[in-house]
């Protein structure tokens, strides 16, 4: 039996994309799913489909912008399956634009989802964590966390502060294990929340390299199967392409 299978697996952001992938392959490798996401159309389709394969899925409708939902998706999972042994803090958003164009609001989400949403998975996952005295969390950040692209200083800004609050939460649990994943470029609807139409013209021409996002989910997969005294600090992954 591998460390994946029978864990209880949390994931933010399931409905589309990395989040939908992540959720198949962990349920397709033995895991009890529980998904979180705005569109609970979406989410319930993939529960349906999941286990109709013979996998186990749950899901809940999730706003991880608003801590008591995110306290209640963590509820969700605990009553439903007993505990919990795995965070995916995956939901994200990247409206890019340049600075000067002061779209706020755009600034304001992402740092509202990409990083209060992760500390609010962190809020609600750790508490029950540390009574159970093993978990993980997999916070999901970017190559945009390593490196600065023009049009993406606030999006890069996030994922920044995703790698920092994982390696603090990492430092100060030796009974936790923190992993960050950082994919590049990878097929999805990411792209499709950007109005600045220079930023949209630069993605869609960038995104004819973009991986699967299978290849993220297997990433993830791979950090989690570990053994529990191996701790995965970070995978990037990116298209062979990739500049
Ligand atoms: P998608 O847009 O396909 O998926 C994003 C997911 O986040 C959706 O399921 C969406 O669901 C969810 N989400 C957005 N806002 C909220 C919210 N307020 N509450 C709950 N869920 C929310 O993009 P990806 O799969 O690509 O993105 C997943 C993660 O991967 C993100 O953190 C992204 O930054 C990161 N990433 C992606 C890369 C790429 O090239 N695709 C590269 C590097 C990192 P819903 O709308 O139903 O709420």
């Amino acid at each position: 039996m591998s460390n994946l299978e029978g864990k209880v697996i949390a994931v933010t952001g399931a409905s589309s994309g990395i989040g939908e992938a992540t959720a198949r392959l962990l349920a397709a490798r033995g895991a009890h799913v529980v998904l979180g996401a705005r569109r609970l159309d979406r989410l319930q389709a993939l529960v349906a489909e999941i286990t109709a394969a013979g996998g186990s899925a749950r899901c809940r409708a999730l706003d991880v912008t608003d801590r008591a939902d995110v306290e209640a998706f963590v509820t969700f999972a605990l009553e439903h399956n007993g505990r919990l042994d795995v965070m995916v803090n995956n939901a994200g958003l990247m409206p890019l634009s340049p600075l000067a164009a002061l779209k706020v609001e755009e600034w304001d989400r992402m740092i509202d989802v990409n990083i209060r949403g992760v500390l609010y998975g962190i809020a609600a996952g750790l508490p029950v964590m540390k009574a159970q005295g093993f978990g993980q969390f997999v916070n999901v950040s970017s190559i945009g966390g390593h490196r600065v692209s023009p049009t993406a200083a606030v999006y890069c800004a996030t994922k920044y502060a995703v790698i920092a609050i994982s390696d603090g939460l990492r430092q100060e649990h030796d009974d936790i294990r923190v992993t960050v994943i950082s994919p590049g470029v990878t097929e999805s609807e990411l792209a499709s929340t950007i109005t600045d139409v220079g930023a949209a013209a630069f993605m869609e021409d960038f995104r004819r390299i973009a991986i699967p996002p299978e290849a993220i989910a297997r990433a993830i997969a791979f950090a989690v199967a570990e053994p529990d005294d191996v701790d995965v600090n970070e995978i990037i992954v990116r298209p062979t392409a990739s500049p």
